[in-house]
Order: structure tokens, then sequence, then C-alpha cells
């Protein structure tokens, strides 16, 4: 986590910031949604954001294009969360688009060189940083970081990205592989209800597609690390995130398969959580 450790100026308060029409965002923690959880699920969507901040210039090299429907994706697994458990999630939204500020990459990468873009940069790994300690020190060491994404070349699948297993390794050593790909890990429950997974439970011991097996910001905070939580990159195809009907049934499916692995794997695990 050695790179988000320089973010503390930038801890979050856990307050949400909302800007509508009229009230322009004025400062780069403006253009990160952050919000403060009771339940030991964090959820980030760094690439679904529609603002320019102010003075940034638009890259012109790269992946550029946003992750669309991602950022309404993030909030509506929330909601639903919070119905399903009467638990709310903590959440990390990017409101800067991706062309300007990439948060899921290093900062100097991210910010593009730029001074003005790194405060933006910082804000939203401030607020990473800071809910990812925070969970740890609630729910002694126990927690769920999403980094939701969308892909293009599968647009009727789901790929998982955990590096291989290395950012999701606290899991795999107190519950075992089943907690990565049994009948109760994320990718058994939505195959469950129809979903298409990759790597596929039938091919268990494939490896994760290269391009979508997990970023910077799952490789910084993933269990691997000291002062990291599990997690889990999940990159949704395009015909599930785009069409606001499909994406409110998975958000559905994806916040019940949460909260099912929170009761398996979370509060059932070793040591009780401390709650609250
Ligand atoms: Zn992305």
């Amino acid at each position: 986590m050695g790179e988000a450790r320089r973010c503390r100026a930038t801890a979050p308060d856990g307050r949400e910031h909302e800007t509508g029409p009229g009230a322009p965002a004025r400062n780069p923690g403006d253009f990160v949604l952050a919000v403060r959880g009771t339940l030991p699920i964090l959820l980030s969507a760094p690439h679904g954001g529609r603002q320019r901040p102010p003075g940034l210039v638009r890259r012109q090299h790269g992946t550029v294009a946003r992750d669309i429907g991602t950022a309404e994706l993030a909030r509506e697994v929330a909601r639903e969360i919070e119905r399903q458990a009467g638990l709310r999630p903590y959440l990390v939204a990017a409101r800067f688009h991706r062309a300007y500020v990439e948060a899921n990459r290093a900062e100097d990468d991210g910010a593009y060189g730029d001074a003005d873009g790194a405060a933006y940069w910082r804000a939203y790994h401030g607020a990473l940083h800071g809910f990812v300690g925070e969970i740890r020190n609630r729910w002694h060491g126990f927690g769920l970081l999403i980094d939701l994404h969308g892909q293009g070349a599968h647009p009727e699948s789901i790929v998982r990205g955990t590096r291989n297993g290395r950012t999701v390794q606290a899991l795999l050593a107190r519950a075992g592989d089943a907690a990565q790909n049994g009948p109760k890990s994320l990718r058994g429950r939505l195959e469950a209800v129809g979903y298409a997974v990759q790597p596929a439970s039938e091919d268990s011991g494939q490896s994760e597609p290269h391009a979508y097996d997990g970023g910077y910001i799952v490789a910084t905070y993933g269990s691997h690390q000291s002062g990291g939580i599990d997690a889990i990159q999940i990159e949704t195809g395009g015909a599930i995130r785009r069409d606001r009907n499909r994406r409110g049934e998975y958000a559905r499916h994806l916040a019940g398969a949460l909260v099912a692995f929170y009761e398996n794997f979370i509060a059932a695990g070793p040591e009780r959580p401390a709650g609250g």
C-alpha cells in the first residue's frame, strides 16, 4: 500500500458530497463520492465518472473511455445491500472522468504528471486508504474490497481479477479455494443465477485473463499487502451494465452474492468481528 500512504491529508470524512446543477464542484474532494459504511464491504468505482475537473487537460493516449454504467452500478449495489441486509457498504466512486485522472494506476501515471491532477488522484486514494484502514480496525482485519469496472471484449460475461488469488490471500488462507471458486464464492453465486463468469468454475485452476487479472487498486489494497483487505476486481460486460433494467437486476444479484459472502466468509470468520 506504499503509494497510498501519502494520502493522509485527504482522509475522507465519510459524508456524501453531492453537487448538483448550479452548484459546481470546487475542490478535488467534491469529485469523489465517499460514503462510510456499517458493513466491512467497500465498493470502488474509479472509471465511471463523467466530470471534467477545472484546469485539467484531456489525455489523448491510452484507454480514455469511461466504464459506462459502473458509477450507477456501485450506487445501485450499495442500495440493494442496504435493502437486503439492513447494513450499508462503504462506497468510493470517481466523479472525475478517467480521461483527466486515472485512479487505477500509480499516482505519477494516473495524474499524467500534473500536480493539479494529483490532487484528484489523492482524493480518491485518500478515501480508499482511509476506509480500508477503518474496516481493518473495526472488523479485526476482515473485509472485502470490490473494484468495479467494465469491459467490452466479453459483453455477456463478468471477469474476475485477483492477480490469480494474490489479492485474496487472506481469504484463501482462512477459507480455502471454496471461498474463491466454490458454490458459495462470489463466482459460484453469480453462476447459480445465470451469469457467465471468467475464469469459469469448470476450468478451476485456469488463470484469470491477463488483461483483466487485477489492476492497481486491487494490487495496492489487497490482502497480500500489509494493511490490506481481500480485494476482487469485477469487470462487467457491456450488455449487462449499459441497459438500465439489466443493470438493476444485476445489482440485486451482485448485492445478494456480497451479502451471502459476508455471512459465509466474514461474519462467520475464525474471530467474530466486533461489528458496528
Ligand atoms: Zn475500468
